[in-house]
């Protein structure tokens, strides 16, 4: 954990090293234009509710991510959007999903400085991407109903796919992408934030702990039968399953009373 050029020496026995770990490895992601300074921003405020869920994976989180896996299995054009964060802090873990699970990567940016989608298709390179989407910005669609740079979207991807995994995403574009009629699987670790609210399904849990999880769990679900992995999306529960990981930040802010 200590090999990072931006700080050698966060001791491995520091409280927080791991957030210490991923705080320089964002900073070096963006020396690298794959982060963002918004990219900053948003891993802050995730890391506050990361705080009091107690840094750790929930029963309702795991529940979730074999809903999610189980949708994605289920699904005939699964698209995993990428952005800045996720390829500068899971680039092998987010491969390994996509493999794992035949989900295909689009990257899918709101600020796109030059160079920047050329630091992010490396990144996913180097760890053993081979197909990546969203790199052709001539044959690139828009989706209904948002302003921002992100309605630009691959018509092989985000565009045709029926089920879409948004691993940190915006509300407004939780939004579009719902009401353009896609199943949408969000990761987020604020369960009162537009995009956890609206998707169909949400994960509360930090993406560092979570996608290496779903590599595993992919790994045992895609030898059940098809009609077991229905079964697993089908019993899910959304508004249930938010309201256990609001209980369990409010038993766990009681506990420190
Ligand atoms: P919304 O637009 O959905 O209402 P927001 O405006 O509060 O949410 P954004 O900045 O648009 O938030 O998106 C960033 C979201 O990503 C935040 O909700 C934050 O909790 C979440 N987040 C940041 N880092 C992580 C992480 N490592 N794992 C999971 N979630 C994260
Ligand atoms: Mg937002």
């Amino acid at each position: 954990m200590s090999n990072n050029k931006n700080n050698p020496t966060i001791p491995e026995d520091h409280p927080r090293a791991q957030s210490l770990h991923y705080r320089h490895v964002l900073v070096d992601g963006m020396e690298k234009k794959i982060v963002t300074p918004s990219g900053l921003c948003a891993h802050g405020r995730g890391e506050a509710y990361d705080y009091i869920l107690g840094e750790t994976t929930t029963d309702a989180a795991e529940n979730a991510m074999e809903a999610a896996v189980a949708m994605i299995l289920s699904a005939k054009h699964p698209v995993i959007s990428v952005n800045g964060n996720v390829a500068a802090l899971i680039p092998k873990e987010i491969v390994d999903f996509s493999n794992e699970t035949g989900a295909l990567l689009e990257i899918n940016l709101f600020y796109q400085a030059p160079g920047r989608l050329n630091a992010i298709e490396q990144i996913l390179r180097d760890n053993g991407a081979d197909k990546i989407l969203g790199l052709n910005e001539k044959v690139s669609v828009k989706l209904n109903n948002l302003s921002s740079n992100r309605r630009i979207v691959d018509p092989d991807g985000i565009f045709s796919a029926d089920v879409v995994l948004i691993p940190l995403e915006d509300g407004d574009r939780a939004e579009a992408l719902i009401e353009s009629g896609k199943k949408v699987i969000a990761i987020d670790l604020n369960p009162l934030s537009r995009t956890a609210q609206k998707s169909h399904i949400t994960i509360v849990d930090n993406l560092i702990r979570c996608i290496p999880k779903m590599v595993n769990i992919a790994r045992s679900m895609k030898k059940m039968k098809a009609e077991k992995i229905k079964g697993i999306k089908n019993n899910f529960n959304q508004k249930k399953n938010l309201d256990q990981s609001l209980i369990h930040m409010i038993q766990y802010l009681q506990s420190k009373i």
